[in-house]
């Protein structure tokens, strides 16, 4: 990696300070508007490709979540992460041969789309004597390739995922399509909420639908007004990738 010069890395923990009162000033009004409190929404910092002087500095602001993406990405930052002030979560697509590495480490995994992977984060769980959140991935736009389960099966999986040990089933996430218009980006979330919602509703044993996790950089404040609670915001914080 290039020597980043020092004026260079003042001006991004400046702009790291500017965007994150930002977002937290859109959070505030975007509560308000539908009439919830700013603390009732989680902000959680997707932090890929991000190195932890930043991370770190983002929390010195404040910040209490993050996210990552990749294992490999996330074991390599782990020991640097300040966790004593913010709490980690896993939120990318997640194989079964590597639960087993981040569960302990984790506070909650975001991804979950298959009765196989909660199975096994519900083995380690056990193993490690410890409790993992969970949040059921819905994919939300049907798209093929792409991580989450359909509405269709979303009721049969959470109840078989219920009943396992070591793992709370705490909410849903979900990655919508790319949209075209602001319109056409609510109908996905509006969605999303009613099956939150639906969900909520029939108060099954060891379903807790404390948290619905949708947004990011381009459309939080929509996903809020939509019901969202918790966002994840990656380069409207940390500015625009330059890979992957
Ligand atoms: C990267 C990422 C985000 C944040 O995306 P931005 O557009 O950079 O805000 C949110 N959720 C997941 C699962 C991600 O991988």
């Amino acid at each position: 990696m290039m020597e980043r010069s020092s004026t260079e890395q003042a001006r991004r923990f400046d702009d790291i300070k500017a965007n994150y009162y930002e977002i937290c000033e859109n959070i505030e009004r975007a509560a308000a508007e539908s009439g919830r409190k700013p603390d009732e929404i989680t902000f959680l910092a997707a932090t890929k490709t991000v190195e932890p002087e930043f991370i770190n500095y983002a929390i010195s602001l404040g910040l209490t979540h993050i996210g990552e993406n990749k294992v490999q990405e996330m074991l390599s930052k782990y020991d640097e992460y300040d966790l004593d002030n913010s709490q980690l979560h896993f939120i990318g697509h997640l194989q079964t041969n590597k639960v087993r590495q981040i569960v302990g480490k984790v506070s909650m995994i975001q991804s979950v789309d298959s009765l196989k992977l909660a199975q096994e984060i519900s083995k380690q769980s056990i193993k490690n004597d410890v409790n993992t959140d969970i949040l059921i991935e819905v994919n939300i736009g049907k798209e093929e390739n792409k991580s989450g389960v359909t509405e269709e099966i979303i009721d049969e999986l959470l109840e078989q995922i219920s009943s396992l040990e070591g793992i709370k089933i705490r909410g849903l996430m979900s990655v919508p399509p790319i949209c075209d218009s602001k319109q056409e980006i609510f109908k996905f979330f509006d969605k999303m909420y009613k099956l939150f919602i639906d969900i909520s509703s029939k108060k099954s044993d060891n379903i807790y639908m404390d948290y619905l996790s949708m947004g990011m950089s381009d459309d939080y404040k929509e996903a809020i007004l939509s019901g969202a609670n918790m966002i994840r915001v990656g380069s409207g914080l940390f500015g625009a990738r330059i890979y992957r």
